[in-house]
């Protein structure tokens, strides 16, 4: 991935932003259309976050959005005590190093809503500050719930009819011949032609992934997402030498620093890129070039929330030379109320909606 000497930390980005005149700060909470949607972590009727708008001087408007990832320990509450600290310092000083101070999803938001403010005042497509377009579209999947093999295996059946191609199944190790069912039930529901992954969300040890990976690999299985807890170096190792299917890093790849040690180690085939989890485009982008350099293969992974967070990771995707599709870049179509239009699905691939910045739209009645 090239970077055309754009310097997109907040610094930079502030650096070439327009005065600010204010920022708003908005509570999102977006029901899911199934509140009984469920992984091996949490079980949450709807999907809370946050989603920030920079006003410029020129009358431009940046605009950004995250949810809370409180399997990481990023939870609103603190997450909206620290920004609401350093967004009065950020719009009066225009100060990159008091952005530092924020971690994660808050640090994100932060860094997103520049991206998008800087783009739009110079009115070109945020990928256009992050690197050379290599696609327009980039296929995406759909995550599946935990639920009975039946359950799963229907749900698996309408996504395909409404086009996908890609599907992620999601596991848990209350019952690893549960797993196993779940994944026999849904390969012979949707035939061969559609890409499976797995994502045990760190609910397997290493052996135990070793057994149930053993077991479905017969199913043609693309990718093992965080079989084992995101602390365990020494299980993805055991896996990465030994595992049947590839080994892909999420929890576990949850900061910079993180990925060093993962690549350094040869823990993992692959990494999960998460903008929020890893603190902005810049982070992620830091990490595609270190996983690209390692000859580790990188994924998009979900980004939950508001279409604009999809959007703004799509504008990092359509620029990273070696991504591994399908991106994870679909969930919003599982979210209800969402403020934000103009990022869609069809055919199982999203396309680049075109226009400034991250190219949707927040509704003015928000
Ligand atoms: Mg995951």
């Amino acid at each position: 991935m090239s970077n055309k000497g754009y310097d997109i930390s907040p610094k930079g980005l502030l650096g070439a932003a327009p005065r600010l005149t204010g920022f708003r700060i908005v509570r999102l909470e977006l029901p899911k259309s199934d509140p009984t949607w469920r992984f091996a972590l949490a079980a949450n009727p709807a999907s809370p976050g946050f989603l920030l708008q920079l006003y410029g001087e020129n009358k431009v408007v940046g605009s950004a959005s995250v949810g809370e990832i409180q399997h990481l320990g990023y939870r609103l509450g603190d997450m909206k005590d620290a920004l609401e600290k350093i967004l009065p310092q950020v719009v009066s000083a225009k100060d990159g190093s008091v952005v530092e101070s924020l971690v994660g999803p808050s640090r994100a938001l932060v860094q997103m809503a520049l991206v998008d403010l800087v783009a739009r005042s110079n009115q070109v497509a945020a990928h256009e500050l992050l690197g050379d377009l290599r696609r327009e579209s980039v296929r995406v999947t759909r995550i599946l719930s935990l639920k009975s093999p039946e359950e799963m295996a229907k749900v698996a059946a309408s996504l395909v009819d409404e086009g996908y191609r890609d599907l992620k199944v999601k596991l848990d190790n209350k019952d690893a011949d549960l797993d196993f069912e779940r994944v026999a039930a849904i390969r012979t529901k949707v035939g061969p032609s559609v890409n499976l992954t797995v994502d045990a969300n760190q609910s397997y040890s290493a052996e135990g992934a070793l057994s149930i990976s053993n077991r479905i690999a017969q199913f043609n299985i693309d990718v093992f997402e965080q079989p084992v807890p995101q602390d365990d170096i020494e299980g993805m190792k055991y896996l990465r030498e030994r595992n049947p299917i590839p080994i892909e890093a999420d929890e576990a790849a949850n900061s910079v620093e993180r990925v060093d040690e993962l690549i350094r180690e040869k823990a993992v085939h692959g990494v999960s890129i998460k903008v929020p989890k890893l603190g902005g485009i810049d982070k992620a982008a830091q990490v595609v070039r270190m996983c690209s350099d390692a000859g580790v293969q990188v994924r998009i992974g979900a980004h939950v929330g508001s279409r604009l967070l999809s959007a703004a990771a799509l504008q990092l995707a359509v620029v990273i030379d070696d991504l591994v599709e399908p991106a994870e870049l679909a969930e919003f179509e599982r979210l209800e109320g969402d403020p934000v239009t103009g990022l869609r699905i069809e055919n199982g691939k999203v396309s680049l909606p075109g226009g400034h910045g991250f190219g949707v739209s927040v509704s003015e009645a928000l």
